[in-house]
């Protein structure tokens, strides 16, 4: 008799599954990655199978059969993957292999299906009836004659002869056409931004990559590479190739990128050089056309996948490459649970299926650094060299303009005079980040986190950046009637407005979440800008991501240590990428380019290396001070998170989660905390965050300190997170 071991798509985390089931004839196509939906205890679940087994342990008689199986599963590899990922990231079954099923199949089992579209064909009757001199109506006859010179019509096409579904319905009954139903991919649009198409031939540098790819491909070294290139070096191209080789073996390939909106060119480069046999997958997709997306990979009709991180769990089977472009992005790692990291995940699934796993970045992470075999692409495609980055000190007088330094604006207008395109980067949004009362020092907090409310000038608003939490500007103190407020420091609102004054005529495009809050809002503000004669972008870390634009001829980058003041140790790690990343984007055109950074911090390594673009130096002096400090990659963190509306329940919890811990780990392992962070979204926090040289038995330990204490029955309101590889 067949077993089905099913893990029901129930998040509860004391549930210990998975659960035998027995599967009768009529299931008999059932495997590993089947949807069933399945009695439960008094409920019905949908639930994935992990396993079939022949027997159980427990007699048949006790054993229910599944109600039945739905449409589309997983495939075995892919519950494999999920089911480690909740295992590594400290997370429940349900939640590991949500992430491997069809786009919104969710816990109900009921995703979006399939577009059918009606068509029609003639029959041999048909044909006749018009030489016959049947009786036919207008629309009939027009519909027939449409029908025999093209063959078979699709319903929306016969609209166009005058012929609705009903005629058709009516033609069909009286035998003269043959209707039928067929599936139709909904397919999503692909819009590129100043990408170049064609097909270069490679240098040389760009051959000796891509022959590592080929021969790790081909299984005769290590499978995988880190490719370290300046932006412009040729990587995507490396890609491409890469890619038609995986396809030329047969096998397919996943391309993970970051966030896809900022990611436009690489998409599209992709879409034009494998056509049909691309399918995306990302979160702004109509539900319908994830899913066919989904379907097309699943069925082996599409063999490239391109995406976000989530795509790392695409249905591509065969696989013989996946490659993390920008590999140093922070949205590579999953902020909801299970908190994975898609860098980590792709490098499980490549060694599980003996693909390549190629991460490429010119600002590659310390950690890849260090364990990576890697190839390099040292300069630019076009041979142009990387433009000159002035540091500019502004922590002395700066005769400049507000938070802009005499220099910046001095180049600002020689652009002005001279023509071109300018990008800003200041990585905060807003008018300013705080306000105060001159009179009475009155701050402006949130009431629902601990951190200051951010001056939305147009929107004539106050807003949390953490929660969403809105109020209006205010006119006067509450506390004591003043007028007089401070609007202290600058977000790119206020600095766009100064750079409208500053570089009229030139138009200016601002470019951050807020801007582009519509739906391909960020890809039209960047396409904008890349038509422009000329102009100035100025934004967030995204006017620093994904494109590439030919005529920027300054770059500059404000209050470019403003990272470095966060408490963390990737910090320095993040400020480096920010500042090389801008830097290396610019200065492309004929008429080269020059960057300014305008910083607190000149003499800080992450500025000074990223300055002169030496990511190589960067890491050397990065890897040493991580050795020194005990960071990975000399050590693994967990992160354990507890949070309640009541900070006695939060502190409790944390001084309990501590406590159990410290009995449990050995002596080696680090303990820090418990340590408050800053309350949000009315929920206080504590953290405890797990120092250890053995990754395994510390993941371990938080695992069972915290099915404990979820099953701990005082313990709630408290809400338990675990981040394994904390970014
Ligand atoms: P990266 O991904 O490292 O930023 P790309 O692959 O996008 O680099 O290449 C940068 C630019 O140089 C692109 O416009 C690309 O078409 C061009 N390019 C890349 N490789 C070559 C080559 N071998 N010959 C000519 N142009 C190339
Ligand atoms: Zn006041
Ligand atoms: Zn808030």
């Amino acid at each position: 008799m067949a077993i089905a071991k099913v893990e029901p798509l129930l998040t509860t985390r004391s549930l210990r599954g998975p659960f035998d089931y027995r599967l009768p004839e009529r299931l008999a196509d059932v495997g590993v990655g089947s949807v069933l939906r399945v009695p439960f205890g008094r409920q019905r679940v949908v639930g994935v199978v992990v396993e079939v087994a022949e027997a159980s342990d427990l007699p048949p008689e006790r054993l229910a059969e599944p109600l039945e199986a739905l449409e589309a599963g997983a495939t075995p590899e892919l519950v494999r993957l999920g089911l480690w990922v909740a295992h590594e990231y400290c997370s429940t079954p349900a939640r590991g292999l949500e992430l491997v099923l069809p786009p919104g199949m969710g816990r109900t089992g009921s995703g979006p299906g399939p577009r059918l579209e009606l068509s029609a064909s003639i029959t041999r009757a048909g044909r006749d009836a018009l030489t016959d001199g049947v009786r036919l109506g207008r629309v009939q006859r027009a519909a027939l004659e449409a029908l025999i010179d093209a063959g078979e019509l699709t319903a929306a096409e016969l609209q166009g002869a005058g012929a609705d579904t009903q005629a058709l319905r009516r033609l069909e009954s009286r035998g003269l056409v043959e209707l039928r139903r067929s599936e139709r991919s909904r397919r999503p649009t692909i819009v590129g931004v100043g990408a170049r198409s064609g097909r270069p031939e490679l240098t040389a540098d760009q051959s000796a990559a891509l022959a590592r790819v080929v021969s790790a491909m081909d299984g005769q070294e290590r499978g995988e590479l880190l490719l370290n290139g300046v932006t412009g070096s040729g990587k995507t191209e490396v890609y491409l190739a890469a890619a038609e080789a995986a396809l030329e073996r047969e096998r397919g390939a996943i391309i993970l990128v970051p966030e896809i909106a900022l990611a436009p060119q690489t998409v599209s480069r992709f879409a034009a050089r494998f056509g049909d046999r691309v399918a995306l997958l990302h979160s702004r997709l109509s539900g319908g056309e994830r899913r066919d997306e989904w379907q097309r990979l699943r069925l082996g009709e599409a063999r490239v996948c391109v995406g976000p991180r989530s795509a790392v769990f695409a249905p591509v089977s065969d696989l013989g490459l996946i490659v993390v472009d920008e590999e140093h992005d922070s949205s590579y790692k999953q902020e909801g649970d299970p908190r994975y990291d898609a860098r980590e995940v792709a490098r499980r699934r490549a060694e599980q299926v003996g693909a390549v796993l190629v991460c490429g970045s010119a600002t590659p992470r310390p950690e890849s650094w260090d364990r990576m075999p890697r190839v390099d692409l040292t300069e630019r495609a076009d041979g142009v060299p990387l433009p000159p980055v002035e540091v500019l000190d502004m922590r002395t007088g700066t005769g400049g303009d507000g938070p802009l330094h005499a220099r910046t604006v001095e180049a600002l207008r020689e652009v002005r005079s001279a023509g071109g395109k300018t990008i800003v980067m200041l990585n905060r949004r807003g008018w300013s980040p705080y306000l105060s009362c001159r009179s009475c020092g009155r701050a402006w907090g949130c009431p629902e986190c601990d951190v200051s409310l951010v001056v939305h000038r147009r929107e004539d608003r106050l807003r949390c950046h953490h929660c969403g939490y809105a109020e209006p500007l205010p006119a006067a103190c509450p506390d004591c009637g003043s007028v007089t407020l401070a609007r202290q420091g600058a977000g790119t609102e206020r600095v766009a407005e100064l750079l409208v004054e500053l570089a009229a005529p030139l138009p200016v495009f601002r470019l951050d979440s807020d801007s582009a809050a519509a739906a391909g809002g960020h890809l039209d503000i960047l396409r904008r800008f890349d038509v422009a004669d000329a102009g100035v972008l100025v934004g967030t870390q995204m006017v620093g991501k994904g494109h590439d634009f030919p005529d920027v001829v300054l770059s500059v980058v404000l209050d470019a240590d403003a990272t470095l003041r966060f408490p963390d140790f990737r910090s320095e790690e993040r400020t480096f990428a920010l500042v090389a990343q801008l830097a290396g984007r610019s200065g492309r055109g004929p008429r080269g380019g020059r960057v300014l950074v305008q910083t607190l911090a000149p003499e800080a390594e992450a500025i000074r290396h990223a300055a002169a673009h030496d990511a190589q130096g960067f890491l050397a002096a990065e890897l040493e001070r991580r050795r020194a400090l005990g960071y990975p990659p000399f050590s693994h963190l967990v992160r354990l998170e507890l949070t309640a509306p009541d900070a006695r329940d939060a502190e409790a919890a944390a001084g309990r989660a501590h406590d159990r811990l410290r009995n449990e780990l050995p002596a080696e392992v680090a303990l820090l905390g418990p340590a408050p962070r800053f309350r949000l979204r009315g929920r206080h926090r504590r953290q405890v965050l797990l120092k250890a040289p053995e990754r395994e038995p510390a993941v371990a330990a938080v695992r069972e300190a915290v099915d404990d204490l979820a099953g701990s029955r005082d313990l709630r309101g408290v809400a338990i997170s675990v981040d394994v590889d904390p970014q």
